[in-house]
This record gives structure tokens, C-alpha cells and sequence, in this order.
């Protein structure tokens, strides 16, 4: 099915088999704030490296799995079959980077990042520049052999267990004054601090807080590719990311499905199973259905990445992919929570798990009204013949 290859198969096969490994951990990290003892947490990230399924996204010459498009959904559809971000040890670091990062910057992040000793943290969105990316205030001040950095960053996930961040910022002065520029900076650093930790709809470990950045002084060697360059390595990160998301969306709808299913067969009522009631059937048969279509969506889309796509139908499609996979999945876990009943509503059921986890794939890598303006501009520019 689907026309994947042997190569293909065994590593879904073993990613699929350390999803399950992780799931029975789900209810003890749901009762301890997504928490799970150190240990147990650094168990599992060696098993990922082991297994080769953490940086599968990044160059094999570096270090990393050098995994096709089409390879990377299915190790992260399986990750996306895990509730409570257990399975984000499957990592992915910034496959945008090695290609405009300096010998320097390979050695000091990319390398360390591949193997598992850095994480990365992404500091965009501000308060008032979410959506619009081009309206943040941040601001980068060339100053000798070193940039000084200024800025209030919001929701920056994973800020509680990053070694550095990517910072973007307007340049302040010189020739690309108030253009974009991004930074590595190193985590902690002086001037960099939290200003609050919000609490979030789902039950993670990673953090995602407000973060200060007050004259953070990085040398000019962790500029990231030129300035004025900024925008593009987001738009590079962003197309990833979306076609990741929706990877993992199709691994959290087939597992609702399942577990969904697989209850609907054994509960009774009226001395009848409820799988055997039209209003049930109706919604596994919508869910199963929407599940096939996504997925058909998001493989065609990783495979056209591979077969080398113009870029720019491959950001209008894996927007699609994005967009589509995220409402299919939210739709799934709504009708997974009716068919378990009252016990959906319990945070020991996957289905309720889901159905708040699941909530934030619309709205982060860009909402879903976001990635509907890229896919009709696209549409008006290119025309449907050219990206479906
Ligand atoms: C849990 C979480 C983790 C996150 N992690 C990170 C992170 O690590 N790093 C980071 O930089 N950011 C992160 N974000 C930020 C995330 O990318 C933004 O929240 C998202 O892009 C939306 O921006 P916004 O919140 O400012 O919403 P807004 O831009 O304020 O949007 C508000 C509403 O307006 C709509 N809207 C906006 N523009 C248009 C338009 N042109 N047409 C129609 N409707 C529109 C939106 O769809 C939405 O419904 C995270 C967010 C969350 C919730």
C-alpha cells in the first residue's frame, strides 16, 4: 500500500514498535504534568538515538538518519500515535541549518544537536506578531565583532530543556536595516530570562513561557547565514514543520480510530455491541475515511518533496497537508471522545488526551486560516493543475 519500499517499511516497522514502548508511560506523565522521572525520560531518548529514528531528518554525512521525505512522515506519523509529547525524543533538529551554517556552527549545534546533546528552541512569535512574523519588534544591534539582541518572545516551546535558541530580530542599523536577521544564542546567557510560564490546554513537559531577551550581548559568528536572510530559513523551517504536524496527526487519528473501534466491538448496550449501531458505525466510517485521505495527502506530498517539486508547490501543498490532516484529526478525537462516552471525558482515556493535545496542531506552524491565504495564493498564482 502506498507504494512504500522494504527501506521504507522496516523503519515505520520501528518506529512503530517504540511508540508502543512509550504509550503505557501516557498516564503517569498525564498524572505528574506530562512529567516523567529522569531516568525513565533519558531512557527513552537513548533508545531513539539507538534506533536511529532521532535525526532522521538531518544529513547522513553529519551523523544523522539522512531519511528520505517520505521516511521522516512515517517515523513521525508513529510519534504522533503517543499522547503527552512522549515521543517528541524522536527529535528533529533543524534540517534548514547545516546548508547556510558555517564550519563553526556545524561543529558548535548541527553535530551536538544530532547527537542528542543540544536542543534547539525557536524564539519568532511575540506578542504582537504571530501570523504576521514580519511585524515583530525584536531588534538586532551590529556593535563591534557582536550583535546585541533585544526582544519580548512568546510561547517558546521546549525553552525549559533547550541548550540554545533561534532568535529572530529586525536589524537595527547598516546597509539591511530593518530587515530580518536570525541568531543562535546560547542557553543561559546573560540577559536572557523568563518573564512567565503560562500553563497550556495539554499536559506536557516542555514549557512554552515568555521569554526576555535585555541587551544579550552573541558574537557576530552566530549570525545564522546573512542578515536579511531571517525570513527565508523561517518559510524553509516552517514548510517542514507543517508536513511533520500533519505527519503526526495521521498517527494520532489512526490510533483513535483503533482504540476507538476496538471499544465500540467490546462495550454493550441493550445487549448488543455499539459497533453494530448505525450512529456509531457512522462516525468510525467518517474517521476511517478522513484518515485515508489525509494520509494519501501527506505521503503524496513527501514524496513529491523527494521527486524534487518546485518549492513552491511544495509550500502550498504541504499546507495543505497541514491544514487538512490538523482538522481531520480534531474532527477524529471529537468523535472518539462521543464513542467512549462518559470515559472520554476521563484524562486517563486517550481519546480525551487527544482531543486537548490535539487542538494546538490548527493553530501553531501557522493556523489553519494562515495556511488557507498561502494555499489560495498559490491557487490564483499557479493554478489547482499545477499543485493538485
Ligand atoms: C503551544 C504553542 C507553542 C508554540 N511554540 C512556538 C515556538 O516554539 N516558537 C515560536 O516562535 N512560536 C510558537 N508558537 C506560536 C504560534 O506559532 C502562533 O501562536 C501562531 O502562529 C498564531 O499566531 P498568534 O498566536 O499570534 O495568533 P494571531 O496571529 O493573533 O491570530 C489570531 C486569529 O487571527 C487569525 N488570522 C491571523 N491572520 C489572518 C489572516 N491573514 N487571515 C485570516 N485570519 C487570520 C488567526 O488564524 C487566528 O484565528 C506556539 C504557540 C502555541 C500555542
Amino acid at each position: 500500500m502506498y507504494g512504500l519500499t522494504d527501506a521504507d517499511l522496516r523503519i515505520q516497522a520501528t518506529a512503530r514498535s517504540f511508540a508502543d514502548e512509550l504509550i503505557p508511560f501516557e498516564e503517569q506523565a498525564e498524572a505528574a504534568n506530562g512529567e516523567l522521572p529522569a531516568d525513565v525520560t533519558a531512557g527513552h531518548e537513548k533508545r531513539a538515538i539507538e534506533l536511529g529514528l532521532h535525526a532522521a531528518n538531518m544529513p547522513a554525512e553529519l551523523g544523522g538518519g539522512g531519511m528520505t521525505a517520505v521516511q521522516q512522515v512515517l517515523v513521525q506519523e508513529q510519534a504522533g500515535r503517543v499522547t503527552n509529547a512522549l515521543a517528541w525524543v524522536v527529535g528533529t533538529p533543524p534540517s534548514w541549518l547545516p546548508a547556510v551554517a558555517t564550519p563553526d556552527q556545524i561543529e558548535r549545534y548541527v553535530r551536538p544537536a544530532i547527537r542528542g546533546e543540544a536542543v534547539e528552541c525557536y524564539a519568532i512569535t511575540e506578542e504582537g506578531a504571530g501570523s504576521d512574523v514580519d511585524a515583530i519588534e525584536a531588534t538586532a544591534r551590529r556593535d563591534g565583532d557582536s550583535y546585541l539582541l533585544g526582544g519580548e518572545k512568546w510561547h517558546v516551546t521546549s525553552f525549559n530543556t533547550a541548550t540554545f535558541a533561534f532568535f529572530q530580530a529586525k536589524l537595527t542599523g547598516g546597509e539591511h536595516a530593518g530587515e530580518h536577521a536570525m541568531f543562535l544564542v546560547d542557553l543561559p546567557s546573560p540577559g536572557v530570562s523568563v518573564v512567565r510560564t503560562p500553563g497550556y490546554t495539554h499536559t506536557i513537559s516542555h514549557h512554552h513561557p515568555i521569554v526576555a531577551f535585555r541587551d544579550v550581548r552573541v558574537p557576530a559568528a552566530n549570525l545564522v547565514g546573512a542578515e536579511g536572510d531571517g525570513m527565508t530559513f523561517a518559510y524553509e523551517w516552517f514548510r517542514f514543520e507543517r508536513l511533520m504536524v500533519a505527519a503526526r496527526c495521521l498517527g494520532a487519528a489512526d490510533r483513535l480510530v483503533t482504540e476507538a473501534s476496538a471499544f465500540a466491538s467490546q462495550r454493550e448496550v441493550q445487549g448488543v455491541p455499539i459497533s453494530s449501531l448505525g450512529m456509531i458505525q457512522a462516525m468510525l466510517a467518517d474517521s476511517l475515511t478522513e484518515l485515508f485521505a489525509a494520509r494519501a495527502l501527506v505521503y503524496e506530498t513527501a514524496r513529491g518533496i523527494d521527486d524534487g517539486a518546485d518549492v513552491k508547490v511544495q509550500h502550498a501543498q504541504c499546507s495543505m497537508a497541514k491544514l487538512y490532516a490538523s482538522e481531520m484529526a480534531g474532527r477524529v478525537a471529537d468523535r472518539a471522545v462521543q464513542i467512549f462516552g462518559g470515559r472520554g471525558y476521563m484524562r486517563e482515556n486517550v481519546a480525551e488526551r487527544f482531543y486537548r493535545e490535539l487542538r494546538v496542531e490548527r493553530i501553531w506552524e501557522g493556523t489553519s486560516e494562515v495556511q488557507k491565504v498561502i494555499i489560495a495564493d498559490q491557487l490564483a498564482k499557479r493554478g489547482a493543475g499545477a499543485l493538485v
